[in-house]
């Protein structure tokens, strides 16, 4: 069964400012690392409905970011995180993107999917968008996958070197997702501490700066990797940010490229062990347009 990208131009369309990283560029870095890759299939990504936000967003939550978003110019919610004309269509499309990714992959139509979508989602919370992320498409799609009767369990993996305390925040009450993150530490947005379990389904793996492909491999195939399998998830999705790549100008956990290909892999083979091999991916954060779509382009090899 083939690898589907999901994707759509709506998501070019947001754009917090020329000196912003979070840029459209980064999209179409992506795209051109995956442009020469065979077997794959690109479909677009519909708008997310009312009904899939509000699974983990609050109606008056989205009511308001849809009435913040300013005809021309910008409206801050922080410095960060910014609304023009067009960023709440594309942040449809990303969450739409991943339902719909869900939706195929449990309807056996592929087996792996990914989202070369934007802006990012995994640090807005239910109720406060923030660190360039309006909605919170990873859980937004987790939810998706739980709506389904044959789904009980579902895992998420976020090696985004920024922790994704938005999606903890959805999820530490609820013992039928796992979060395991890798992340940078002390880094924004500050939380990620080893402490943070929530009902025994969180585990967070902070790494330094410096520490490298070593101490991420070890991490993971010692403590993250064994975890998920112990849970025996229905479904896996992964937070894919690139920004831990050692050509990212926000963060130093100098990882290369053949660090996404080896985590990409040992997930496929943890999914085939109890998910039927389904994997479901989105883009996250990533700074570095080289590295956007030299790490991207292994992570999706990695998929195949
Ligand atoms: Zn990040």
């Amino acid at each position: 069964m083939s690898t589907i990208i999901i994707q759509h131009d709506d998501c070019l369309r947001h754009n917090p400012g020329p000196r912003h990283p979070e840029s459209a560029q980064r999209v179409r870095a992506v795209m051109s690392g995956l442009e020469k890759l065979k077997g794959v299939q690109k479909l677009p990504a519909p708008l997310a409905t009312t009904e899939q936000i509000i699974r983990v967003h609050p109606a008056e939550f989205w009511a308001g970011l849809q009435a913040n978003e300013p005809a021309e110019g910008h409206f801050s919610i922080d410095p960060d995180t910014l609304l023009n004309h067009g960023s709440i269509n594309a942040a449809l499309r990303a969450s739409g993107a991943v339902c719909f990714a869900v939706d195929q992959i449990l309807a056996d139509k592929a087996l792996r999917a990914f989202c070369a979508v934007r802006p990012p989602g995994h640090h807005s919370e239910p109720q406060q968008a923030m660190g360039f992320c309006l909605l919170n498409h990873v859980a937004i799609g987790a939810l998706q996958a739980l709506a389904h009767a044959d789904i009980e369990r579902v895992a998420i993996i976020d090696f985004d070197v920024h922790h994704g305390n938005g999606t903890q925040a959805v999820f530490e009450q609820n013992p039928d997702v796992m979060y395991v993150s890798s992340h940078q530490s002390p880094l924004y947005p500050g939380t990620g501490h080893i402490e943070e379990t929530g009902v025994g389904n969180i585990l967070n793996l902070p790494l330094e700066a410096g520490d490298g492909s070593d101490a991420f491999r070890k991490a993971w195939s010692r403590l993250g990797l064994p975890a998920i399998h112990s849970f025996e998830p229905d479904l896996i999705l992964i937070s894919a940010g690139f920004d831990a790549h050692e050509r990212d100008p926000l963060a130093q956990l100098e990882l290369q490229d053949k660090d996404y290909r080896w985590i990409t892999e040992e997930i496929c083979d943890l999914a085939t062990d109890s998910a039927g091999g389904r994997v479901v991916s989105l883009l996250e954060g990533g700074y570095d347009l080289q590295a956007l779509a030299s790490a991207s382009r292994a992570h999706v090899q990695g998929l195949m």
